[in-house]
């Protein structure tokens, strides 16, 4: 088989792919989502995860964060549990978690804060 032929072959394989990551992405402009936001937004207006720190800082939550990853589940989407965050919180530690699988941190020992961090789960 021609190299060229290949080629063309995995590129539309990786455009089709693209094409099905991005396809939840037009759930966010749907108005079952936009009320959802809103919602979430009226009833807590305040940034959960600033508000969690000690001391408290208290800054307006933009964002309807989805506290477990849908990954383009519909049903875990429109009816998952969402949290109120800031802009910096959910582009830095939430996304972040949802990269590595657990939160960074360690208590004084070193050992890291996570129940779910891999030196923490049981074997
Ligand atoms: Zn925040």
């Amino acid at each position: 088989m021609p190299k060229s032929f290949e080629r063309r072959e995995r590129n539309r394989e990786s455009d089709g792919r693209r094409r099905q990551l991005k396809s939840w992405r037009a759930w966010y402009a749907t108005k079952a989502w936009l009320e959802r936001r809103r919602e979430q937004l009226s009833k807590q207006p305040l940034c959960e995860r600033c508000l969690a720190k000690v001391p408290s800082i208290i800054t307006p939550a933009t964002v309807a964060h989805h506290k477990v990853a849908h990954k383009g589940d519909r049903t875990l989407f429109f009816e998952g549990e969402l949290a109120s965050s800031c802009a910096p919180c959910h582009d830095t530690v939430e996304q972040g978690i949802e990269a590595r699988g657990y939160e960074i941190g360690c208590d004084a020992s070193g050992r890291p804060v996570a129940s779910d961090h891999p030196w923490n789960i049981k074997q």
